[in-house]
């Protein structure tokens, strides 16, 4: 299935000439800069299968952050991996005359641009519909899909065969490519590692346009480079997912704490045990009214009475959010082992709110808030997301400073906080984590309303946001950002701490002109505009 050529070798005389080139920043002043520039007449007159866009490309200039806007000079909407594989190419041929810089934009949702390139070409991977899912069955099941599928779409494909992937998003409507040049991380991760950990093969076109086939075993330091990788070493056009038996429904359980000790202590025992649950994730309540109440439409008390009698006002609060997944046959069992477990853990008793779902609405429950914040036109609004990796070690200082002295309150957004176990995570991908094994994502998901002056405004959230990653800047924490973004390299460096010098390596073997996701702000293209 997977079309294998070799991998890309350039000269150590070029390299050495490029290196000088790459390590110039961008910044601000070049993405607003009147340069004005279009797509060559070689593009311009290139066949496709599918084919380029020059207008009305509105939409590739946005993303889910909704706070940068960069208009590309064209959009591809390819339909085979050779329409990638030959713009890429085309614009490495050109070499460092050129400006034009090619951004791969799964479903647009990153934060801050990361899927845009200012003036060049946005590949629509979505459009992208070759390999059609082709699902093998046995020992290790797996399915083969397009790098632009979305894992909603996989899900549901993967269901017709009793298969599901292992590791997810909170989210579904996000492509391949895109959460595994981030991680993709979720409740399953400490049972299963990020969704790059769940990854057999990729293919993938490099920044000089070579379409290569990567594993564990084969031209594997360019399998390890795109997982994770910000997409600066290559388009992901195939991948080969990891599947495993699907279970039909879910139990979902909420419970309370309103002491932060307790609160870890049991999500770390929940994520080292042997026998969990399938899912643990958690979140912070901070002066909210009434959360209870909201719950029961889709949660039932596990003691109705005692569930009315609690009042959470003004209390700082901590909600275990775990799953157990289940087949209805083995009904009776599965309550007899939730018990048990719950028995093990320290929540408020009269805290314990359960419901019963079916495993796709389990999994696609973001969708549902999805929907209904569309209705109310607050779904297309600024999202000043900020998301953390901190080290098990520091996470009470950093929930005393954070939770105690900057945060005031979770009603802008969830504000999520778990942990996951590192050690059964795949080695030396880019993924950037903190060093020790077990640390905590903390992530606050801040929607901002745009007339607003308050404190649901985007500039009253960014200062909060300010305030929480200057204080997680002190060395000795050892917080790393997930979804990181930097407007130099400087700060690209410390982010990447002792593994920049692979990364950097990386990119003059794989993209040594620079060529791909400029949005990311970690290279600048190797060209004159760049050398001020
Ligand atoms: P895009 O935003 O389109 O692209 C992201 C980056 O990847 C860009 O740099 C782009 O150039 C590059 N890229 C895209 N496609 C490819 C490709 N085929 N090959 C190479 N590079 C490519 N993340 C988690 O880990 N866990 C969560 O639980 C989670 N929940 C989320 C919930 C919501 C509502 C949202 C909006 C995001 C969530 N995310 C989560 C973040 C999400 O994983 C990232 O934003 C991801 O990048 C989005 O995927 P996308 O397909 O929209 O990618």
């Amino acid at each position: 299935m997977f079309n294998s050529q070799s991998s890309i070798q350039k000269t150590i005389a070029s390299k050495l000439l490029l290196i000088s080139l790459l390590s110039f920043m961008i910044n601000k002043t070049h993405l607003s800069s009147n340069n004005s520039f279009t797509v060559s007449p070689h593009i311009a007159n290139m066949k496709f299968d599918g084919h380029l866009s020059f207008k009305n490309n509105e939409n590739e200039s946005k993303d889910f952050g909704n706070r940068y806007h960069l208009i590309p000079s064209a959009v591809l909407h390819p339909k085979s991996v050779s329409d990638i594989s030959s713009i890429v190419k085309c614009i490495f041929d050109m070499g460092v005359n050129s400006e034009l810089t090619v951004a791969a934009r799964g479903h647009g949702h990153s934060l801050k641009g990361q899927a845009q390139a200012y003036q060049g070409v946005v590949i629509s991977m979505e459009s992208l519909r070759v390999p059609e899912m082709s699902f093998h069955v046995g020992k290790y099941p797996y399915v083969d899909v397009s790098g632009g599928e979305l894992w909603i779409n996989i899900l549901h494909e993967s269901l017709k065969h009793g298969l599901t992937p292992k590791s997810w998003t909170d989210y579904l409507h996000l492509t391949v490519g895109g959460t595994l040049s981030n991680a993709g991380i979720s409740g399953q991760a400490f049972l299963h590692g990020p969704q790059i950990n769940n990854v057999y093969q990729l293919q993938v076109v490099t920044g000089s346009g070579e379409v290569v086939t990567c594993s564990d075993e084969q031209n594997t330091d360019l399998f390890h480079a795109v997982l994770g990788g910000l997409g600066q070493f290559g388009i992901i056009t195939q991948a080969r997912i990891a599947l495993q038996p699907a279970p039909r429904k879910v139990k979902w359980i909420r419970a309370l704490y309103s002491e932060f000790t307790l609160f870890t202590k049991d999500q770390e025992h929940l994520i080292s045990s042997t026998n969990s649950f399938d899912y643990v994730e958690g979140f912070v309540i901070i002066n909210r009214t009434g959360l209870l109440n909201n719950w029961r439409s889709s949660f039932n008390p596990k003691d109705p009475v005692q569930a009315n009698q609690f009042t959470s006002e003004g209390k700082i609060l901590f909600c275990l959010e775990i799953a157990k997944y289940f087949n209805p046959e083995e009904s009776n069992n599965i309550d007899q082992e939730i018990d048990s477990l719950l028995s093990e853990l320290s929540y408020i008793k009269s805290t314990l709110f359960q419901s019963e779902v079916s495993y796709v609405d389990f999994l696609d429950r973001v969708h549902v808030s999805e929907i209904k914040l569309r209705e109310k036109g607050l779904w297309e609004v600024p999202h000043p997301w900020l998301n953390l990796l901190v080290p098990s070690s520091k996470i009470h200082e950093f929930a005393h400073e954070v939770f105690g002295n900057i945060f005031k309150d979770t009603s802008n957004g969830p504000v999520l906080i778990y942990p996951v176990n590192k050690s059964r995570w795949r080695n030396g991908t880019s993924l950037v984590t903190p060093e020790e094994d077990v640390f905590y994502l903390v992530a606050f998901l801040s929607s901002a309303i745009p007339s607003s002056t308050g404190k649901d405004s985007l500039q009253h959230i960014l200062t909060q946001n300010k305030k929480i990653l200057s204080f997680c800047e002190r060395p000795h924490l050892g917080i790393k950002q997930y979804l990181p973004h930097y407007i130099n390299q400087e700060e690209w460096k410390a982010h990447f701490g002792t593994n920049w010098e692979v990364f950097f390596r990386r990119k003059l073997s794989y993209d040594p002109l620079a060529i791909l996701a400029p949005g990311q702000r970690i290279f600048q293209r190797a060209n004159a505009f760049s050398i001020e």
